[in-house]
């Protein structure tokens, strides 16, 4: 019997090739996903969702911690709470739920023909998995990546991990060294120190060096009082220990310094998965990622590559919008990609940092611009650690809505109450740029990127709907202001 002609087939069912599958189906085509684990790939696993849960439940052992015996909050004992059992948790509910709903929108739903398997790459139009071939007109490769391994002595050694086997861990370090202070390892800082351990972050250069600075100093300041002890400018060498973990070596201004622990983070990038393209002969870079244009094409003809096997931004938005792209140009349109406007996000337990856009310092060098605050109260007192009840407003300029209006409320000027700030074009009233420490912003970040993208006014701003007079979208601040025809009056709120 003659094999079904698929219109694409994709190897590897993340957020690229699920999604790009899904669209095929849309666009009239018929896909085949081949996928090795679980449709929905590394996000529900131990990436995006993973760590999101994680962040929530750090963030509720921080404000336990942080409320016990205050105001009308019981005592809270904390002594004996562990991050492994909330990682239990996921693994046994968390990950099952997103499994359930993938596979249900995916084949029920969808329809879509999914293969359970490793798929082998044969030529651009044949994929063989479990001993069986499958064809298609065209070949989409999406992979994937896997967390990039530096190359030091120690880090095969017990104890040492990944974002990989920090969804696995099965007991709480001590004492934690995470090597990389990007945005995934200040995250994990976050979550560790929540729940009891000891945490220092190495970093090769800055941390959060592309984040606006008034909201970097404000983020370094929380992660300060938590106790996480970043060291920046640190080449680290190797990792030491006799048949487990135990310390960090690494060069600090010329300086060897030992850093003793029993659990290491490795958190320095992430490697595509291209070598399932290597017998096509595709263009690979130097990152080992599969080259491809706008459209997600490959060098040969009739394969493409989407997602984090198409090298950086590593972004689950940008896996699907390439898994799309991939899609429409195979069912013979002519899209493109488009990299502006990406959100950036990084977990602060109990809080967390989201920017679009340029910062403050960007937009001065290309254009006249005012910024939009808040709180506009007196600065934090960094020197006093967040122990102190102070209840009520003394001072206050505008609080911080949501979650930070509880934190406002028992630690006023403890570097808690969030940090809003947009930066707007004084001339054409647009903005340019929108920067949030606190919670609950992401879900509006998402949007306020598209309308960065758009053009969008202080003016149309003011003609949104909310909801709950939440800050963190942006709309009352700008309302309060959009009426000035001024600069002198729209930049009120910048007073600090
Ligand atoms: C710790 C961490 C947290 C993150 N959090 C976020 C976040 O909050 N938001 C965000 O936007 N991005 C986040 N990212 C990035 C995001 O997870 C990735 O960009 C996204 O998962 C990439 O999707 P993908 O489809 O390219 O690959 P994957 O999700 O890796 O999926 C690829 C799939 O292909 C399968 N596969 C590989 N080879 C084969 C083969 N030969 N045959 C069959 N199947 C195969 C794999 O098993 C896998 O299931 C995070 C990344 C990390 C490291």
């Amino acid at each position: 019997m003659k094999s079904k002609m698929y219109d694409a087939i994709r190897v590897g069912g993340g957020p690229a090739g699920r999604f790009g599958a899904c669209f095929v189906k849309a666009l009239g085509g018929e896909p085949l996903i081949i996928e090795n684990s679980n449709l929905g790939g590394q996000c529900p696993k131990n990436r995006c969702a993973f760590e999101n849960f994680i962040w929530e439940q750090a963030s509720m052992a921080e404000m336990m911690r942080l409320f016990s015996g205050k105001s009308w909050y019981p005592n809270i004992d904390l002594s004996n709470i562990s991050q492994w059992k909330a990682v239990e948790m996921y693994n046994n509910v968390g990950q099952k739920c997103a499994d359930d709903a993938m596979d249900f929108q995916t084949e029920v739903q969808l329809k879509v023909d999914v293969v359970r398997g490793d798929g082998k790459i044969i030529d651009k139009n044949t994929v063989e998995t479990n001993g069986k071939v499958y064809k298609g007109k065209a070949l989409v490769i999406s992979t994937g990546s896997r967390p990039t391994i530096p190359n030091i002595p120690g880090t095969s050694l017990p104890g040492v991990m990944t974002y990989v086997e920090h969804a696995e861990m099965r007991k709480d370090p001590k004492r934690l060294v995470v090597i990389g202070g990007g945005n995934v390892g200040i995250g994990k800082a976050g979550m560790f120190r929540a729940f009891g351990t000891e945490v220092i972050v190495l970093e090769k250069y800055k941390v959060m060096a592309e984040w606006d600075a008034e909201l970097r100093e404000f983020a370094l300041n929380l992660i300060k009082t938590k106790g996480i002890k970043i060291v920046e400018g640190v080449d680290v060498k190797e990792i030491k220990g006799n048949g487990r973990v135990e310390c960090v070596v690494a060069e600090v201004n010329g300086e060897r310094v030992e850093y003793p622990c029993d659990a290491v983070m490795l958190s320095v990038g992430l490697t595509p998965n291209s070598e399932v393209a290597k017998p096509l002969g595709v263009k690979i870079g130097d990152h080992n990622e599969i080259v491809i244009d706008e459209g997600c094409r490959t060098s040969v003809s009739g394969v493409y590559a989407a997602g984090d096997v198409g090298g950086p931004p590593f972004l689950q938005s940008v896996s699907r919008k390439r898994g799309m792209v991939a899609a429409k140009n195979v069912m013979g349109l002519d899209a493109k990609m488009d990299y502006s406007f990406l959100p950036a996000h990084v977990y602060l337990a109990p809080l967390e940092a989201t920017m679009v856009g340029l910062t403050e310092e960007e937009a001065r060098k290309r254009t006249e611009i005012i910024t939009i605050k808040m709180p506009t109260g007196p600065k934090p007192k960094e020197e006093i650690p967040p122990t102190e009840f102070r209840p009520g407003f003394g001072g206050l300029g505008l609080p911080a809505y949501g979650r930070m209006l509880t934190l406002n409320c028992m630690y006023y000027g403890r570097n808690l109450h969030g940090y809003l700030k947009a930066v707007i074009d004084v001339k054409t009233r647009k903005y340019l740029g929108f920067h949030h420490i606190g919670e609950g912003a992401k879900g509006g970040f998402q949007y306020l990127g598209y309308l960065l993208k758009t053009g969008f006014t202080v003016d149309q701003m003011a003609e949104l709907n909310e909801i709950f007079l939440n800050p963190e979208h942006f709309i009352q601040a700008t309302r309060l202001v959009a009426g000035y025809k001024d600069i002198e009056g729209l930049s009120r709120l910048s007073r600090g």
